[in-house]
């Protein structure tokens, strides 16, 4: 649509960040613009639309965009988050990223059967998306969807993650 046009056109790349090789898709001009903004979250979760009964957002521009659609769905929301930031993590996941290792947790705050949206700001490799199924998993949660603002394509992660719902693809 032209409005999602619109927003796509404010995502920046910088090259070289956050080391050399590496290009980055900033997301942040589009955050700062109340159109963009709105347009995206409606967006994200549009295909899941009364499917989900809680999100579960990764650190950390994924709770930017997590939050914004738990509130606009009357849902609540879940952090996945970098290990060691959890103070009553439930499971731990070790994956590799685009630019380095890393690992998430997350807290059983999720009942057995709760159906679970994931959101992510980027999919590269689907390697944090991957751990992330893994963690929903892990502490009883039903994952029924994953939405992400943008598909970096080239990276592959599709073909890891599976079905991921992407408002932009790069
Ligand atoms: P993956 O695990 O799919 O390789 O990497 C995805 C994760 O790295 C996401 O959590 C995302 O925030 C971050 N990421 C990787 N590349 C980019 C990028 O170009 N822009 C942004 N905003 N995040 C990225």
């Amino acid at each position: 649509t032209e409005a999602l046009d619109r927003a796509e056109a404010l995502i920046t790349t910088i090259p070289d960040y956050p080391q050399e090789g590496v290009l980055f898709r900033d997301i942040t001009p589009l955050l700062a613009d109340p159109r963009a903004l709105a347009d995206v979250i409606a967006a994200l979760s549009e295909p899941f639309d009364g499917q989900f009964d809680v999100v579960a957002g990764i650190e950390a521009r994924g709770f930017i965009l997590a939050g914004a659609v738990a509130i606009a769905a009357g849902v609540g929301l879940v952090p996945i988050r970098k290990a060691g930031k959890l103070p009553r993590p439930a499971a731990s996941v070790a994956f590799s990223l685009e630019y380095g290792e890393a690992v998430i947790e997350i807290h059983d705050d999720i009942a057995p059967g709760t159906r679970v949206l994931l959101v992510d700001d980027v999919l590269a490799t689907g390697g944090t998306l991957c751990a992330a199924h893994e963690l929903v998993a892990a502490v009883g949660g039903e994952v029924v969807g994953t939405a992400v603002l943008m598909e970096l394509e080239a990276l592959g992660g599709r073909a890891i993650v599976g079905d991921v719902h992407t408002v932009f693809t790069a």
